[in-house]
């Protein structure tokens, strides 16, 4: 744990909730975490994922946060509470599958590019977003309950800023057409941009380098 860890709390409060992102970490590093209370972990490896999870506590809700391929959906579903990286209608459709064989109802958040000029732009675009909600919610053991975005890398603050007000007016327009309580989590903002993702409304953000490095 470091001197970050407190800040980041304080500026968190009791309405935003932290995923506490484990790639390349120790299950030490992980487990100081856990020991404070923490139990929300975020991974976008499976084969990293399957290792920490069979060392760790299985009471933490680990969440998939990475490029998720349909030959892994088996792997991942039996380990994780949330998939955060829905990128395609044809993953969905996995994910429906696998869950109903286990009777397993799986978070899932709707991952979106809102920044046109990124070169590797993963996630869906904003304005197939109706569309994509209005599919999703025909499978029946997927609860969509969110949107996952990214920054645009860049130092541009007032460009991330630009990024961060599209994605949270595409969340209010998707709580008012499917209900608040139904879509319920932005998960937005990471170490380097995080500050700028609260003040533009983030409700989750996704925290690695910040919280293990001094
Ligand atoms: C690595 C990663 C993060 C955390 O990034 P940091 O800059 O280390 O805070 C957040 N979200 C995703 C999808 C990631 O892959």
């Amino acid at each position: 744990m470091n001197r970050t860890y407190t800040e980041v709390k304080a500026a968190l409060g009791n309405t935003v909730s932290l995923c506490i992102v484990t790639k390349h970490r120790t299950p030490a590093q992980i487990l100081s975490y856990y020991d404070a209370g923490e139990r929300v972990f975020g991974e976008n490896r499976i084969t990293e994922l399957k290792e920490k999870y069979d060392l760790l506590p299985k009471d933490i809700e680990w969440h998939f946060i990475g490029h998720l391929q349909k030959n892994k959906v088996r792997d991942t579903v039996r380990r994780v509470s949330c998939i955060q990286s829905l990128d395609s209608l044809a993953l969905a459709e996995c994910i429906e599958k696998e869950c109903a064989k286990h009777q397993k109802t799986m978070r899932v958040f709707a991952e979106f590019h809102m920044a046109d000029e990124d070169e590797n732009k993963t996630g869906l675009s904003p304005a197939d977003a109706f569309a994509f909600f209005d599919e999703c919610r025909k499978y029946e053991h997927l609860d969509l309950c969110g949107i996952m975005v990214m920054g645009p890398h860049t130092d541009d603050e007032s460009r991330v800023r630009e990024v961060f007000d599209k994605a949270h007016t595409l969340f209010t327009e998707l709580q008012k057409r499917y209900g608040s309580e139904t879509i319920t989590t932005l998960s937005m903002g990471m170490s380097g941009d995080y500050k700028i993702a609260l003040s533009c409304g983030s409700t989750m953000v996704r925290l690695g380098s910040c919280l293990f490095t001094e």
